[in-house]
Protein backbone atom coordinates (compact mmCIF):
# COMPACT_ATOMS: atom_id res chain seq x y z
CA UNK A 1 0.00 0.00 0.00
CA UNK A 2 1.21 3.64 -0.63
CA UNK A 3 1.73 5.50 2.38
CA UNK A 4 3.92 8.70 3.22
CA UNK A 5 5.69 9.03 7.10
CA UNK A 6 6.30 12.26 8.05
CA UNK A 7 8.96 13.06 11.22
CA UNK A 8 8.77 16.23 13.18
CA UNK A 9 10.86 17.54 15.76
CA UNK A 10 10.44 16.66 19.24
CA UNK A 11 12.98 18.75 21.08
CA UNK A 12 10.97 20.71 23.64
CA UNK A 13 8.01 18.76 23.60
CA UNK A 14 6.97 17.74 26.79
CA UNK A 15 3.63 16.29 28.57
CA UNK A 16 0.68 17.53 27.83
CA UNK A 17 2.57 20.37 25.01
CA UNK A 18 3.52 17.20 23.43
CA UNK A 19 -0.23 15.43 22.87
CA UNK A 20 -1.22 19.28 21.74
CA UNK A 21 1.26 19.33 19.23
CA UNK A 22 0.54 15.49 17.58
CA UNK A 23 -2.97 16.62 17.13
CA UNK A 24 -2.35 19.78 16.10
CA UNK A 25 -0.10 18.44 13.18
CA UNK A 26 -2.44 15.51 12.50
CA UNK A 27 -5.50 17.96 12.12
CA UNK A 28 -3.51 19.75 10.11
CA UNK A 29 -2.11 16.92 7.85
CA UNK A 30 -5.88 16.16 7.60
CA UNK A 31 -6.78 19.52 6.31
CA UNK A 32 -3.72 19.95 3.83
CA UNK A 33 -5.02 16.89 1.89
CA UNK A 34 -8.99 17.11 2.56
CA UNK A 35 -9.42 17.27 -1.33
CA UNK A 36 -6.91 14.01 -2.40
CA UNK A 37 -9.02 11.28 -0.80
CA UNK A 38 -6.48 10.46 1.75
CA UNK A 39 -7.86 8.14 3.86
CA UNK A 40 -6.00 7.41 7.61
CA UNK A 41 -3.42 9.88 8.94
CA UNK A 42 -2.46 8.59 12.44
CA UNK A 43 0.27 9.02 14.62
CA UNK A 44 2.56 5.94 15.66
CA UNK A 45 6.00 6.22 17.88
CA UNK A 46 6.90 9.70 17.07
CA UNK A 47 6.07 9.94 13.21
CA UNK A 48 2.99 10.13 11.32
CA UNK A 49 1.51 7.78 9.19
CA UNK A 50 -0.54 8.87 6.36
CA UNK A 51 -2.26 6.33 3.99
CA UNK A 52 -2.56 7.05 0.10
CA UNK A 53 -5.03 6.07 -1.73
CA UNK A 54 -3.65 3.73 -5.20
CA UNK A 55 -4.98 6.60 -7.17
CA UNK A 56 -3.50 9.20 -5.04
CA UNK A 57 -1.38 12.09 -7.31
CA UNK A 58 2.17 12.04 -5.37
CA UNK A 59 3.37 15.16 -6.87
CA UNK A 60 0.47 16.89 -5.30
CA UNK A 61 0.75 15.13 -2.14
CA UNK A 62 4.47 15.99 -1.51
CA UNK A 63 3.53 19.77 -2.84
CA UNK A 64 0.97 19.77 -0.17
CA UNK A 65 3.16 18.11 2.48
CA UNK A 66 6.01 20.58 1.83
CA UNK A 67 4.22 23.30 3.52
CA UNK A 68 2.96 21.49 6.48
CA UNK A 69 4.15 23.35 9.06
CA UNK A 70 5.62 21.32 12.12
CA UNK A 71 6.70 18.54 9.27
CA UNK A 72 11.14 18.78 9.63
CA UNK A 73 11.11 16.14 7.18
CA UNK A 74 8.69 13.69 4.96
CA UNK A 75 8.81 10.36 2.94
CA UNK A 76 6.38 8.74 -0.04
CA UNK A 77 6.56 4.83 -0.01
CA UNK A 78 4.87 1.97 0.74
CA UNK A 79 4.31 -0.62 3.16
CA UNK A 80 4.08 -4.33 3.58
CA UNK A 81 3.12 -6.51 6.37
CA UNK A 82 5.50 -7.84 8.79
CA UNK A 83 5.19 -11.84 8.85
CA UNK A 84 5.55 -12.58 13.05
CA UNK A 85 6.85 -9.37 13.57
CA UNK A 86 9.53 -9.46 11.14
CA UNK A 87 9.62 -8.16 7.30
CA UNK A 88 9.50 -10.43 4.70
CA UNK A 89 13.11 -9.36 3.30
CA UNK A 90 12.23 -10.65 -0.03
CA UNK A 91 9.22 -8.90 -0.11
CA UNK A 92 10.42 -5.66 1.28
CA UNK A 93 13.39 -5.62 -1.02
CA UNK A 94 10.96 -5.94 -3.80
CA UNK A 95 8.76 -2.63 -2.78
CA UNK A 96 12.39 -0.65 -2.69
CA UNK A 97 13.18 -1.69 -5.90
CA UNK A 98 9.98 -0.61 -7.29
CA UNK A 99 10.56 2.50 -5.10
CA UNK A 100 14.24 2.90 -6.94
CA UNK A 101 12.85 2.28 -10.41
CA UNK A 102 12.05 5.63 -11.91
CA UNK A 103 15.43 6.76 -9.92
CA UNK A 104 18.91 7.34 -11.76
CA UNK A 105 21.77 6.26 -9.11
CA UNK A 106 25.24 4.38 -9.71
CA UNK A 107 25.52 3.56 -5.54
CA UNK A 108 23.33 3.31 -2.99
CA UNK A 109 22.67 2.33 0.86
CA UNK A 110 20.02 1.10 3.18
CA UNK A 111 19.16 2.71 6.07
CA UNK A 112 16.80 1.03 8.55
CA UNK A 113 15.23 2.45 11.62
CA UNK A 114 12.91 0.24 14.15
CA UNK A 115 10.47 2.82 15.72
CA UNK A 116 8.96 -0.30 17.78
CA UNK A 117 12.12 -1.58 19.26
CA UNK A 118 10.33 -5.16 20.58
CA UNK A 119 10.95 -6.23 17.20
CA UNK A 120 13.28 -9.24 16.65
CA UNK A 121 15.67 -8.21 13.21
CA UNK A 122 17.90 -5.69 14.48
CA UNK A 123 18.29 -2.18 11.97
CA UNK A 124 21.75 -3.96 10.76
CA UNK A 125 19.93 -7.05 10.01
CA UNK A 126 18.08 -5.51 7.92
CA UNK A 127 20.06 -2.56 6.26
CA UNK A 128 22.46 -5.87 5.39
CA UNK A 129 19.97 -8.16 3.93
CA UNK A 130 18.25 -5.62 1.62
CA UNK A 131 21.12 -4.05 0.77
CA UNK A 132 22.33 -7.41 -0.68
CA UNK A 133 19.07 -8.22 -2.85
CA UNK A 134 19.15 -5.09 -4.23
CA UNK A 135 22.71 -5.32 -5.26
CA UNK A 136 22.15 -8.56 -7.07
CA UNK A 137 18.93 -7.29 -8.86
CA UNK A 138 19.62 -4.17 -9.80
CA UNK A 139 23.66 -4.64 -10.36
CA UNK A 140 24.03 -1.32 -8.79
CA UNK A 141 26.80 -0.93 -5.64
CA UNK A 142 26.57 -0.09 -2.35
CA UNK A 143 28.50 3.11 -1.34
CA UNK A 144 28.16 3.70 2.72
CA UNK A 145 29.76 7.34 3.00
CA UNK A 146 28.53 8.56 -0.11
CA UNK A 147 25.56 7.03 -2.08
CA UNK A 148 24.07 8.82 -4.86
CA UNK A 149 20.65 7.31 -3.13
CA UNK A 150 19.71 6.23 0.68
CA UNK A 151 16.53 3.56 0.70
CA UNK A 152 15.00 4.34 3.78
CA UNK A 153 13.41 1.55 5.63
CA UNK A 154 11.28 2.10 9.00
CA UNK A 155 9.55 -0.75 10.80
CA UNK A 156 6.64 -0.01 12.76
CA UNK A 157 4.66 -2.32 14.82
CA UNK A 158 2.76 -4.26 11.71
CA UNK A 159 4.32 -2.83 8.74
CA UNK A 160 7.53 -2.30 6.86
CA UNK A 161 7.46 1.22 5.15
CA UNK A 162 10.01 1.53 2.73
CA UNK A 163 10.89 4.62 0.76
CA UNK A 164 13.37 6.03 -1.61
CA UNK A 165 13.48 9.86 -0.53
CA UNK A 166 13.56 12.00 2.61
CA UNK A 167 12.24 15.54 1.41
CA UNK A 168 12.36 18.62 3.92
CA UNK A 169 9.25 20.10 5.43
CA UNK A 170 9.15 23.98 7.19
CA UNK A 171 9.58 22.35 10.26
CA UNK A 172 9.24 25.14 13.48
CA UNK A 173 5.49 24.22 14.79
CA UNK A 174 1.68 22.79 13.79
CA UNK A 175 0.26 26.35 12.77
CA UNK A 176 -2.23 27.10 15.65
CA UNK A 177 -0.59 26.07 18.52
CA UNK A 178 0.96 28.73 19.37
CA UNK A 179 -2.42 31.63 19.28
CA UNK A 180 -3.53 34.39 16.98
CA UNK A 181 -1.41 37.14 16.29
CA UNK A 182 -2.78 40.43 14.14
CA UNK A 183 -0.04 41.05 10.42
CA UNK A 184 0.05 44.37 9.23
CA UNK A 185 0.76 43.52 5.40
CA UNK A 186 1.78 46.06 3.16
CA UNK A 187 2.23 45.01 -0.92
CA UNK A 188 5.87 44.77 -0.48
CA UNK A 189 8.82 42.03 -0.12
CA UNK A 190 8.88 41.62 3.98
CA UNK A 191 5.86 41.83 5.56
CA UNK A 192 4.76 38.59 3.90
CA UNK A 193 7.79 37.30 5.30
CA UNK A 194 7.50 38.11 8.26
CA UNK A 195 3.80 37.07 8.61
CA UNK A 196 5.64 33.25 7.41
CA UNK A 197 7.76 33.31 10.21
CA UNK A 198 5.30 33.49 12.80
CA UNK A 199 2.81 31.26 11.28
CA UNK A 200 5.75 28.97 10.56
CA UNK A 201 6.11 29.19 14.82
CA UNK A 202 2.68 28.21 15.25
CA UNK A 203 0.76 31.25 14.76
CA UNK A 204 -2.30 31.86 13.04
CA UNK A 205 -1.95 34.70 11.19
CA UNK A 206 -4.75 37.70 10.45
CA UNK A 207 -3.91 40.11 8.10
CA UNK A 208 -4.57 43.75 8.04
CA UNK A 209 -3.75 46.05 4.90
CA UNK A 210 -3.91 49.68 4.90
CA UNK A 211 -4.89 50.65 1.63
CA UNK A 212 -4.71 54.47 0.36
CA UNK A 213 -8.26 54.62 -0.68
CA UNK A 214 -9.95 56.47 -1.83
CA UNK A 215 -7.02 58.18 -2.85
CA UNK A 216 -5.64 55.56 -4.98
CA UNK A 217 -6.53 52.46 -6.53
CA UNK A 218 -7.36 49.43 -4.84
CA UNK A 219 -3.75 48.04 -6.77
CA UNK A 220 -2.33 47.35 -3.56
CA UNK A 221 -5.50 46.02 -1.98
CA UNK A 222 -5.33 43.02 -5.41
CA UNK A 223 -1.57 42.58 -4.15
CA UNK A 224 -2.12 42.02 -0.80
CA UNK A 225 -4.52 39.37 -1.55
CA UNK A 226 -2.68 37.63 -3.93
CA UNK A 227 -0.03 37.48 -1.55
CA UNK A 228 -2.29 36.30 1.56
CA UNK A 229 -3.81 33.72 -0.83
CA UNK A 230 0.08 32.48 -0.89
CA UNK A 231 0.69 32.05 2.41
CA UNK A 232 -3.22 30.63 3.09
CA UNK A 233 -1.22 27.82 1.69
CA UNK A 234 0.53 26.88 5.47
CA UNK A 235 -2.65 27.85 7.42
CA UNK A 236 -5.74 26.89 5.54
CA UNK A 237 -8.13 29.97 6.48
CA UNK A 238 -6.80 33.17 6.65
CA UNK A 239 -8.96 36.62 7.60
CA UNK A 240 -7.50 39.54 5.97
CA UNK A 241 -8.99 43.30 6.78
CA UNK A 242 -8.63 45.81 4.32
CA UNK A 243 -8.54 49.38 5.78
CA UNK A 244 -9.47 52.42 3.69
CA UNK A 245 -6.52 55.15 5.21
CA UNK A 246 -6.15 57.64 2.55
CA UNK A 247 -8.90 60.14 4.35
CA UNK A 248 -7.68 59.18 8.05
CA UNK A 249 -3.86 59.89 6.06
CA UNK A 250 -5.49 63.12 4.88
CA UNK A 251 -6.57 64.19 8.13
CA UNK A 252 -2.58 63.93 9.20
CA UNK A 253 -1.52 65.52 6.22
CA UNK A 254 -3.90 68.69 7.61
CA UNK A 255 -1.97 68.85 11.34
CA UNK A 256 1.33 67.43 10.59
CA UNK A 257 4.60 68.46 9.13
CA UNK A 258 5.87 66.65 6.63
CA UNK A 259 8.76 64.98 8.07
CA UNK A 260 6.80 63.73 10.79
CA UNK A 261 3.78 61.88 8.89
CA UNK A 262 5.57 58.54 8.33
CA UNK A 263 5.78 57.81 12.11
CA UNK A 264 2.19 59.14 12.90
CA UNK A 265 0.81 56.86 9.76
CA UNK A 266 2.11 54.51 11.38
CA UNK A 267 1.04 54.63 15.10
CA UNK A 268 -2.75 54.79 13.25
CA UNK A 269 -2.17 51.85 11.53
CA UNK A 270 -0.99 50.17 14.62
CA UNK A 271 -3.81 51.78 16.82
CA UNK A 272 -6.53 50.60 14.64
CA UNK A 273 -4.66 47.01 14.28
CA UNK A 274 -4.92 46.73 17.19
CA UNK A 275 -9.13 47.22 17.53
CA UNK A 276 -8.97 44.84 15.07
CA UNK A 277 -6.68 42.29 16.99
CA UNK A 278 -8.40 42.04 19.94
CA UNK A 279 -11.49 41.27 17.86
CA UNK A 280 -9.42 38.64 16.83
CA UNK A 281 -8.14 37.30 19.91
CA UNK A 282 -5.13 38.23 18.94
CA UNK A 283 -1.87 38.26 21.42
CA UNK A 284 0.10 40.63 19.24
CA UNK A 285 1.22 42.51 16.16
CA UNK A 286 3.84 41.71 13.38
CA UNK A 287 5.70 44.06 11.23
CA UNK A 288 7.80 43.55 8.54
CA UNK A 289 10.29 45.85 9.92
CA UNK A 290 14.05 45.33 9.37
CA UNK A 291 16.09 47.18 11.54
CA UNK A 292 17.90 50.59 9.26
CA UNK A 293 16.46 49.61 6.05
CA UNK A 294 14.23 52.60 5.43
CA UNK A 295 13.52 56.08 7.28
CA UNK A 296 10.42 54.07 9.27
CA UNK A 297 12.88 51.48 10.81
CA UNK A 298 15.43 53.41 12.88
CA UNK A 299 16.19 52.86 16.14
CA UNK A 300 14.69 56.09 17.12
CA UNK A 301 11.52 55.90 14.96
CA UNK A 302 10.57 52.22 16.17
CA UNK A 303 10.49 53.60 19.63
CA UNK A 304 8.46 56.10 18.94
CA UNK A 305 6.14 53.38 16.94
CA UNK A 306 6.06 51.23 19.57
CA UNK A 307 4.94 53.89 21.88
CA UNK A 308 1.51 53.69 20.32
CA UNK A 309 1.20 49.85 21.07
CA UNK A 310 -0.33 48.17 23.82
CA UNK A 311 0.30 44.82 22.72
CA UNK A 312 3.36 43.33 22.07
CA UNK A 313 4.61 43.84 18.49
CA UNK A 314 6.47 41.09 17.44
CA UNK A 315 9.38 41.96 14.13
CA UNK A 316 10.81 38.63 13.07
CA UNK A 317 12.84 40.08 10.50
CA UNK A 318 14.62 42.85 12.58
CA UNK A 319 17.94 41.66 11.87
CA UNK A 320 18.00 40.00 8.67
CA UNK A 321 19.48 41.67 5.97
CA UNK A 322 17.04 42.60 2.34
CA UNK A 323 19.11 40.13 0.39
CA UNK A 324 18.17 37.11 3.13
CA UNK A 325 14.57 38.72 3.21
CA UNK A 326 14.27 38.49 -0.46
CA UNK A 327 15.58 35.09 -0.68
CA UNK A 328 13.17 33.55 1.80
CA UNK A 329 10.14 35.68 -0.57
CA UNK A 330 11.18 33.66 -3.67
CA UNK A 331 11.17 29.72 -2.11
CA UNK A 332 7.05 31.13 -0.07
CA UNK A 333 6.57 32.43 -3.87
CA UNK A 334 5.55 35.54 -2.55
CA UNK A 335 8.08 37.60 -4.41
CA UNK A 336 6.92 37.80 -7.80
CA UNK A 337 3.86 39.42 -6.39
CA UNK A 338 5.25 41.63 -3.92
CA UNK A 339 7.44 43.05 -6.76
CA UNK A 340 4.42 43.95 -8.86
CA UNK A 341 4.06 47.99 -9.26
CA UNK A 342 1.36 49.83 -6.61
CA UNK A 343 1.07 52.61 -5.01
CA UNK A 344 1.68 52.06 -1.21
CA UNK A 345 -0.61 54.62 1.42
CA UNK A 346 2.70 55.04 3.16
CA UNK A 347 3.86 57.50 -0.04
CA UNK A 348 1.41 59.37 0.31
CA UNK A 349 2.08 62.62 1.03
CA UNK A 350 5.69 62.62 2.29
CA UNK A 351 9.01 63.92 1.96
CA UNK A 352 11.36 62.49 -0.39
CA UNK A 353 13.83 62.74 3.00
CA UNK A 354 11.55 61.67 6.03
CA UNK A 355 12.79 62.59 9.60
CA UNK A 356 15.01 59.60 10.85
CA UNK A 357 15.41 60.48 14.34
CA UNK A 358 11.64 61.38 15.32
CA UNK A 359 11.31 62.08 19.00
CA UNK A 360 7.93 60.95 20.85
CA UNK A 361 7.41 64.28 22.27
CA UNK A 362 7.07 65.97 19.14
CA UNK A 363 4.37 63.45 17.79
CA UNK A 364 2.43 63.50 20.86
CA UNK A 365 2.23 67.30 20.78
CA UNK A 366 1.32 67.06 16.91
CA UNK A 367 -1.21 64.07 18.02
CA UNK A 368 -2.91 66.58 20.58
CA UNK A 369 -4.18 68.52 17.73
CA UNK A 370 -5.78 65.38 16.10
CA UNK A 371 -9.13 63.29 17.20
CA UNK A 372 -7.12 59.83 17.52
CA UNK A 373 -10.13 58.20 18.72
CA UNK A 374 -12.28 59.07 16.05
CA UNK A 375 -10.29 58.45 13.63
CA UNK A 376 -9.55 55.24 14.84
CA UNK A 377 -13.41 54.23 15.32
CA UNK A 378 -13.55 55.27 11.51
CA UNK A 379 -10.55 52.81 10.41
CA UNK A 380 -12.13 50.25 12.37
CA UNK A 381 -15.45 50.54 11.35
CA UNK A 382 -14.64 50.88 7.58
CA UNK A 383 -12.61 47.74 7.46
CA UNK A 384 -13.35 45.15 4.77
CA UNK A 385 -12.94 41.40 6.08
CA UNK A 386 -12.75 38.79 3.49
CA UNK A 387 -12.15 35.55 4.35
CA UNK A 388 -9.64 33.26 1.98
CA UNK A 389 -9.28 29.11 2.46
CA UNK A 390 -6.97 26.42 1.08
CA UNK A 391 -6.92 23.40 -0.36
CA UNK A 392 -9.82 25.08 -2.94
CA UNK A 393 -13.10 23.09 -1.60
CA UNK A 394 -14.10 20.14 -3.75
CA UNK A 395 -17.71 20.72 -3.22
P1 LIG B 1 7.37 45.90 3.32
O1 LIG B 1 8.29 45.30 2.33
O2 LIG B 1 6.74 44.90 4.22
O3 LIG B 1 6.40 46.88 2.73
P2 LIG B 1 9.18 48.01 3.81
O4 LIG B 1 10.61 47.64 3.83
O5 LIG B 1 8.59 48.61 2.59
O6 LIG B 1 8.31 46.75 4.28
P3 LIG B 1 7.81 49.98 5.33
O7 LIG B 1 7.04 50.34 4.13
O8 LIG B 1 8.43 51.03 6.17
O9 LIG B 1 8.99 49.00 5.03
O10 LIG B 1 6.86 49.11 6.27
C1 LIG B 1 7.31 48.54 7.46
C2 LIG B 1 6.21 47.65 7.97
O11 LIG B 1 5.04 48.41 8.31
C3 LIG B 1 5.74 46.66 6.94
O12 LIG B 1 6.56 45.51 6.90
C4 LIG B 1 4.34 46.35 7.43
O13 LIG B 1 4.37 45.43 8.49
C5 LIG B 1 3.88 47.69 7.94
N1 LIG B 1 3.18 48.42 6.87
C6 LIG B 1 3.66 49.35 6.04
N2 LIG B 1 2.73 49.77 5.17
C7 LIG B 1 1.61 49.07 5.42
C8 LIG B 1 0.29 49.03 4.87
N3 LIG B 1 -0.03 49.80 3.84
N4 LIG B 1 -0.60 48.19 5.40
C9 LIG B 1 -0.26 47.39 6.44
N5 LIG B 1 0.96 47.38 6.99
C10 LIG B 1 1.89 48.21 6.51
MG1 LIG C 1 6.59 48.86 2.13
Amino acid sequence: MRCAIAHYHELALKGHNRDYFEQSLITNIRTALKDLGIRQVQNLHSRIRIDLPVEADVELIRDRLVRVCGIANFSLGRVIPLQLGNPDLEALSTAAIAELNSKSFETFRVTAKRADKRLAMTSMDIEKAVGAVICEKTGKNVSLRHPDLTVYIELLTKDAFCSAEKVEGPGGMPTGVSGNVACLTSGGIDSPVAAYRMIKRGCLATFVHFSGRPLVSRASEEKVRDLVQTLTQYQYLSRLYVVPFGEIQREIVLTAPAPFRIVLYRRMMIRITEELARRENCWALVTGDSLGQVASQTPQNICAIEDAAELPILRPLIGMDKREIIDEARRLGTYETSIEPDQDCCKLFVPPHPSTKTRLDDVLRIERMLDIASLVKRGVEQAELTELSFPPSTT
